[in-house]
């Protein structure tokens, strides 16, 4: 594992972000190993999986606020925005902080439908720097949630959303690279089940102006920021008012067609060939930004070689005489930072019928420790392994009382938790499907998408261990008499 993460988490494969050519070189340096370990190909002789992609740039926007134009990234800044976009209002509505909570609420009584909002950056402060909302010195997630305020705007009909920065010159440097980054969508993006998630992606635009350009907008109004806060501050209440002047917003993006490529290599079974046990790993990562190559050695290296090692071991124990019962398929897939696009694609586009597939054994992260064992480093989170079939969960427990004895830690597999980790990696495109599925996953850590996320931070012994233990269930899954159950009765999909 260290030979291959040596390789894939090296500078010269540029954080293989979908569709560059790092990740291209990735696909085929794994798609090599693949065939030097006398894998089959479950697609033609490359091994790969092509999808197509519609790759999206911000190319400019432009704002202006009565007869006076704004300049991107100057005055303002937008959000990247998914569409073109022409935006025009004969006012805008100044909202207070733009807060909705029992202790301060901006939005009482107040009709923001069609509205243009413009709201203070954070929320309000008493003079000991004691928040309204959390009655502390920490902020609230009205703060520390940077779509917060756009996703409640929205949720009350208003048309856009505009925010005072308060340190916009500080900001506006570090949130170019991500404004300017261009954001990807499967071409072929037609089931229902991606029309659903496109809506709930469909935002309102959401700008960040400077405290200059605010002062400028509220001049004829005889306001400016600072005087609004001290108001807030001293009343205890929201201000709102009408801002007469016309607002016209108007976003162009550059549309380009791209593609990228899934990894497939597979062991045929010789008891149940038409079965098949996958084994994935997301091998894209975040790229390059501001000249900084983000390498991913956790996220998601660590899995690809698992996922390598393990299709190597599967290889030689085939040559020892030991061939699985079931199909093994060891899939590595791209696109999975752009919004888990690889498997999606591979989900809608199966290769093997997805009733004929026993189950998804995914790793994303797991070369790692993360804060909450850094004095027990032999873990590992569990995710979903009992959210389809009873069978695979036991099957993985197991193995893992059996073989490798880490402490199985399913804090993240409680439905309530708030990170919901269980919807956020390729896995889940299976689980969507039906298939069982299990999530191995070290948590997160301070190098989590981070430059810093490198080699030489990844744990080997750990990372073996943990390897393993997806090995002896994936051993188990393939070669035991019955195929297992989905036994656990699904909640039909509520919204
Ligand atoms: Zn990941």
């Amino acid at each position: 594992m260290k030979k291959h993460l040596s390789i894939l988490a090296s500078d010269e494969y540029e954080g293989r972000e979908t569709g560059k050519e790092g990740q291209k070189k990735a696909a085929e340096y794994i798609a090599d190993n693949f065939k030097k370990i006398r894998l089959k190909s479950a697609t033609d002789e490359t091994y790969l999986q092509k999808f197509p992609l519609t790759q999206t740039t911000p190319e400019s926007a432009e704002a202006e606020v009565g007869e006076k134009k704004y300049e991107n990234h100057k005055d303002f800044y937008v959000f990247p925005y998914g569409n073109d976009l022409k935006l025009e209002a004969k006012s805008i509505l100044f909202l207070g902080y733009g807060i909705a909570d029992e202790k301060y609420d901006d939005y009482k009584n107040i009709d923001v439908k069609d509205k243009i909002l413009l709201v203070l950056g954070g929320e309000p402060m008493n003079d000991d720097s004691i928040s309204f909302i959390t009655g502390t010195k920490d902020f609230s997630d009205w703060t520390s949630d940077f779509r917060k305020k756009s996703r409640f705007a929205k949720s009350k009909g208003a048309s856009a959303l505009v925010i005072i920065n308060m340190n916009f010159e500080a900001n506006i440097q570090f949130l170019k690279s991500f404004l300017e980054s261009p954001s990807l969508k499967l071409e072929t993006d037609t089931s229902e089940k991606n029309d659903e998630r496109k809506d709930e992606r469909k935002k309102i635009p959401q700008l960040g102006i400077s405290i200059k350009t605010a002062n400028d907008i509220f001049s004829d109004e005889k306001m400016n920021v600072d005087d609004i806060k001290k108001k807030i501050q001293k009343k205890k209440t929201s201000i709102s008012f009408e801002i007469k002047s016309s607002f016209t917003l108007h976003i162009k993006n550059k549309e380009d067609k791209i593609s990228s490529e899934n990894v497939l290599g597979m062991i045929e079974g010789n008891e149940f060939k038409d079965e098949v046990v996958f084994v994935t790993a997301h091998y894209d990562h975040l790229g390059v930004h501001d000249g900084k190559i983000f390498n991913g050695a956790d996220d998601n290296g660590s899995g690809t070689a698992a996922v390598m090692e393990m299709a190597e071991a599967f290889s030689l124990a085939k040559e020892a005489g030991f061939t699985p019962k079931r199909t093994m398929v060891f899939m590595t897939v791209a696109g999975e930072e752009k919004g888990l696009l690889g498997s999606s694609y591979y989900t809608d586009h199966p290769i093997f019928p997805i009733k004929k597939t026993v189950c998804n054994l995914n790793i994303d992260m797991i070369g790692r420790i993360d804060d909450e064992h850094k004095d027990s480093i032999n873990y590992l989170y569990i995710i979903g392994s009992d959210k389809i079939s009873t069978d695979l969960h036991k099957i993985n427990e197991n193995a893992n009382s059996t073989y490798t004895k880490l402490k199985l830690d399913y804090k993240f597999n409680d439905p309530n938790d708030p990170n919901r980790f269980y919807y956020r990696s390729d896995h889940y495109n299976f689980a969507e499907k039906g298939v069982p599925i299990i999530f191995y996953f070290n948590g997160t850590h301070e190098d989590y998408h981070k430059e810093t996320d490198d080699i030489d931070k990844i744990n080997f012994d750990i990372l073996t261990k943990r390897a393993q233990l997806v090995f002896y269930t994936a051993w188990e899954i393939a070669n035991r008499k019955d195929r297992i159950e989905c036994d656990v009765p699904q909640e039909k999909e509520k919204k």
